[in-house]
């Protein structure tokens, strides 16, 4: 759609290109572009630094003399050549891969964090995904975003003057927002549906744009709809359960639906968090028509290239439905379209080992319907394997078939101005592009004065913004002038500065810092070496625990002595996140183990030359070095054990006054920091790369998309031929694993080596089906277990189907160590992900 039918006027043909950079949301977050929209409208720049809003808004008279401004014009056409220059250049992905490898990606995702503007993201989840769209258009990998557009974005969060949190829900008026209306071939809306029960939900399509990738919307406030359908998309996870269904109904069936009429055929589906797991079964069931197979062949096809990306750190976080709703919405679907019966895809959900069939759990879907599951940090990878143990029983933790792909953050969405600066001088322009080879090395040998002096400046727009926010703060209490004028008074753009901004939920132990708080006031306002905390973060409008915790912050922040050191800043979202993150010289986390996944808010201070002191959880268990920051914490899990809170409270402390504020305020000569200075230097060169979204992006493209497209392109080919061979081997599995049964096994050792000889009797099964192994633990956390292929011998004489499988082992282990057993075997298959069978000799 022609996006200037869009505007309320339309633009003088001397601006024309204006408006694909307001709505071009990488252009809009990358600064470059900040003082062209400033110089359109100063005010509404700096109340919302959103260049639609203010496209939208212009009057005629503004839009004529600017029309008529050369200086205007000429930057005007120099950032249209920046854009231009960008959306051309070859690319990461172009340069190093096939675009036939991989088709398109389709990115599902309940929310997405791209810019305030867009208020479609509550988080972590959110802005991860919305970081991730970024990555991919600078590395060029070819995917599109899939999306809800709400007309209530997540919660704004104000104090009311007893420090309590106020939730209001600002309408999305989608006019305001950067998005276009999808059209359709025939110049129509471009609309889709899904089946709910007794009646049709129509949708409508939307798209942003991120820089090269699509990010495509749907939502059901449509004329069409019913009343209280077409609040379905309204509000980010409002409502019940039932509301829940038909959002992820929208998400997962809708989404591929809206892929279909855009004639977007995506190899690979990446579903982020489980809530998009649908999305299985419609693929399927378009696979079913295109092939005429079965729902089982198709499910069996499909899902090589399907990825399920899990944040979750506890099982009770996965999203479950009731049996009784799912049949109410899935009975239709399941008769008529999947050609099963309703018990057949609930079981899809559910765990088969416990009495939990009650409940449709979407995280079981997602295992069971993709081929390749990821965690997002080393430790959350573990986690996983643990949650998901009862799903595999019989199998060693180390083979539960999950992976782990480190979260990372889009650094240039993050940096400061000094930082970028410095970035700049010393790695050039774009260092965000390719592969971040030479980064540590640059680091290496940045002059000490050149990183202090980021860091100072730095601190000073932060400042700056901190007093700006508290003063609108407190007028809306109505605080008389004299107290706004105390707000200009607060921080010190020399000190020592803290931040600590995440959601006030109980794990997260946002209050751990106020253990002791006559310590930590002497800890802020020491006339030597001061601290000043800024902390910032939401709870959620229904976790009293929560909103106790912001109170109990500013029950805190009345005492007279810390208002200048210690502020509460109301409404955390990207754009404090961004302030702060390029301020502050050290960013705190302290969740329970192991309930951070992963965690990104401490990687994004990183670029800025913050530092870090966190809970060895989440992306810090694998960062953490004394070298570059501070741990809490003994790296074990101590549950909800209010003692130990009270044991990290005091390390917190100490870690604080004996070491953190001693390495800030020893000074050398020229008064520079230098143990604080070693520490950023090792934090830049080493973690930057490492935890950049670029190095995610580029695992997630090479480990998993580019094989996944592979392997879906090999169970699709010749009418899904080999779909239909691998679902015969599946049920000859099914029905014939429980006749395999061991015979002797034995061990002759030598000098050098042992031979392990077992009998095995397949039954009905073909020896091709299966792989015979010796299986050894692994000796200690760091090495693998042993897994040795047992050859097959001989056909034991007078069996039927029964063989002495053979293999020799160097001496070393113990043979006691090693257990013969069978598990399923086929060249294309992920065992135990697709084939859930195992038989140990006992
Ligand atoms: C980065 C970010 C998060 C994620 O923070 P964690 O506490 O590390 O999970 C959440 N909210 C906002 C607004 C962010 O910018």
């Amino acid at each position: 759609m022609n996006p200037e039918r869009y505007l309320p006027r339309s633009l003088p043909p001397a601006m024309k290109g204006l408006t694909d950079l307001a709505l071009d949301l990488r252009w809009n977050w990358n600064h470059c572009a900040d003082a062209l929209w400033k110089s359109v409208d100063p005010e509404r720049w700096e109340a919302t630094e959103d260049p639609w809003l203010i496209l939208e808004s212009i009057s005629r008279k503004r839009l004529e003399a600017l029309a008529a401004d050369s200086t205007f014009l000429n930057e005007l056409h120099r950032q249209l050549a920046n854009r231009q220059a960008y959306l051309r250049q070859s690319s990461w992905f172009d340069k190093s891969h096939d675009e036939a490898e991989l088709g398109t990606v389709a990115y599902f995702s309940m929310e997405f964090g791209l810019s305030d503007a867009l208020p479609i993201y509550s988080g972590g989840l959110g802005v991860l995904a919305g970081d991730f769209l970024k990555t991919a258009s600078d590395l060029g990998i070819p995917l599109v975003g899939i999306g809800l557009l709400y007309q209530q974005g997540y919660f704004h969060q104000a104090l009311d003057t007893n420090g309590d949190q106020l939730a209001f829900f600002p309408y999305n008026n989608p006019t305001m927002l950067p998005v276009l209306p999808l059209q359709g071939s025939d110049g129509e809306w471009l609309r889709v549906s899904v089946e709910l029960p007794g009646r049709t939900l129509w949708l409508r399509g939307w798209q942003a744009q991120v820089g090269r990738v699509s990010l495509y919307l749907l939502d059901s406030n449509d004329l069409l709809n019913a009343p209280g359908d077409r609040g379905i998309t309204g509000e980010l996870y409002g409502g019940g359960i039932e509301m829940r269904l038909q959002q992820e109904i929208v998400l997962g069936i809708g989404g591929w639906r809206l892929l279909e009429a855009l004639n977007i055929s995506p190899l690979v589906c990446h579903l982020n968090e489980g809530h998009a797991a649908f999305v299985i079964l419609e693929r399927a069931r378009r696979f079913m028509e295109q092939t005429d197979r079965t729902f089982s062949i198709s499910l069996l096809g499909t899902r090589a290239g399907n990825i399920f990306t899990t944040h979750t750190p506890v099982a009770a976080g996965f999203d479950r439905f009731p049996r009784k709703i799912m049949t109410q919405y899935f009975s239709d679907y399941a008769h008529h379209h999947l050609g099963i019966s309703m018990d057949e895809l609930l079981s899809l959900g559910h765990d088969h080992g416990s009495d939990d069939s009650n409940f449709f759990n979407m995280a079981y879907l997602a295992l069971r319907g993709c081929g390749r599951v990821n965690g997002v940090s080393r430790l959350h990878g573990e986690v996983c394997r643990r949650i998901f143990l009862p799903l595999f029983s019989r199998w060693p933790k180390h083979e539960i078939p999950i992976g782990h792909i480190t979260n990372g953050v889009h650094m240039p969405s993050w940096d400061s101005a000094a930082a970028d600066a410095l970035w700049t001088e010393h790695c050039g322009k774009g260092s965000w592009l390719s592969t971040l080879e030479t980064i540590e090395q640059v680091w290496r040998r940045v002059d000490d004065d050149k990183l202090w002096s980021m860091r100072n400046q730095a601190r000073q727009p932060l400042v700056k913004a901190v007093r700006r926010r508290l003063v609108r703060q407190h007028a809306a209490c109505g605080v008389t002038k004299e107290g706004l004028m105390q707000c200009l008074q607060v921080l010190d753009p020399n000190v020592l500065t803290i931040g600590f901004a995440r959601r006030f939920a109980g794990y997260k132990r946002p209050t751990l810092l106020l253990a002791d708080p006559d310590r930590l006031t002497r800890l802020l306002i020491d006339a030597q070496r001061p601290v000043q905390l800024i902390i910032a973060g939401k709870a959620h409008p229904q976790d009293e625990e929560g909103k106790r915790m912001v109170r109990e912050w500013n029950d805190y922040l009345r005492r007279p002595e810390v208002r200048e050191r210690a502020v509460f800043l109301e409404d955390y979202d990207m754009g404090l996140a961004a302030e702060l993150v390029q301020g502050v010289d050290l960013w705190l986390n302290t969740p329970r183990r192991p309930w951070e996944a992963s965690g990104t808010s401490g990687m994004k201070v990183l670029v800025n030359g913050g530092l870090n002191l966190s809970e060895l959880d989440g992306w810090w268990a694998e960062a953490y070095d004394p070298e570059v920051g501070w741990s809490l914490g003994d790296g074990q899990e101590h549950d909800h054990d209010s003692a130990w809170d009270a044991v990290e409270a005091e390390e917190l402390y100490m870690l604080l006054e004996e070491e953190v504020v001693p390495a800030f305020y020893t000074r050398d000569e020229k008064g520079i920091p230098t143990a604080w200075m070693a520490r950023m230097r090792q934090s830049l060169a080493r973690l930057t790369p490492m935890f950049s979204c670029n190095r995610m992006a580029r695992e997630y493209t090479e480990d998993y998309y580019i094989p996944a497209a592979a392997a879906y392109q090999r169970r699709e080919a010749g009418n899904a031929s080999l779909s239909a061979t691998m679902k015969q081997w599946e049920v000859s599995l099914a029905n014939h694993w429980h006749k395999i049964r061991f015979g002797q096994f034995s061990v002759q050792e030598s000098l050098v080596r042992n031979l392990f000889q077992a009998e095995v009797h397949l039954g009905k099964l073909e020896p091709a089906a299966v792989q015979v192994e010796l299986y050894a633990e692994a000796l200690s956390h760091n090495s693998n277990p042993v897994r040795v292929t047992m050859d097959r011998g001989e056909m034991l004489a007078g069996s039927d189907n029964g063989y002495l499988y053979h293999a020799t082992v160097p001496k070393g282990r113990p043979s006691r160590d090693y257990t013969p057993r069978v598990i399923p075997y086929h060249l294309e298959a992920s065992v135990p992900l697709e084939a859930n069978f195992i038989i140990w000799w006992e």
